[in-house]
């Protein structure tokens, strides 16, 4: 498969979520990261945003709560090059409303090549990288192919035409 390469700037957009039981850890680490995450664009889901906002100390792009479509927007951002770096700590332990939006939301990243860290270790790997400060080119799959393809619409049905 041939790839398109999307290049991302050195001030990288870097979304924020975090399922409630695993804020605390989000924002511990952000604290601890916080020079380094100032000078991003930093986007979150609404209330990991808000607390965010509150305890780092700058602006960050606030959407919709996670249950109420933040996920969603924040994969539909991905799709459209606007967010091209995740951060998402999810609840493995519990159930959530939105499994079927947090679901999504993990594809588009891999479908995108957006990278994730789901844990403190992950995000910690990734935010001291020496690849976080400079131009990076994203390789994405070239999706002509796909988009292009055949579509068998099978037999028409005579008698529907009757
Ligand atoms: P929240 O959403 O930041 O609005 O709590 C997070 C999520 O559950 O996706």
């Amino acid at each position: 498969m041939t790839h398109k390469k999307i290049p991302m700037e050195p001030d990288k957009k870097i979304a924020l979520v975090a399922h409630d039981n695993r804020k605390r850890d989000l924002v511990e680490w952000a604290k601890f990261n916080r020079d380094l995450l100032a000078h991003h664009e930093v986007y979150a889901t609404g209330t990991t945003g808000k607390i965010l906002e509150e305890e780092l100390g700058f602006g960050i792009e606030k959407l919709k709560s996670g249950p109420l479509g933040g996920d969603q927007q924040i994969g539909a951002k991905i799709v459209e090059n606007e967010i091209d770096f995740l951060i998402f700590f999810w609840d493995p332990l519990e159930p959530q409303p939105h499994d079927p939006d947090v679901k999504a939301l993990l594809r588009m990243a891999v479908v995108w090549n957006i990278p994730i860290a789901c844990n403190r270790a992950s995000a910690d790997f990734m935010i001291s990288s020496p690849l976080m400060d400079g131009k990076y080119n994203r390789l994405v799959p070239d999706y002509e192919g796909y988009i292009s393809r055949k579509v068998d619409l099978g037999e028409e049905d005579a008698k529907e035409q009757v």
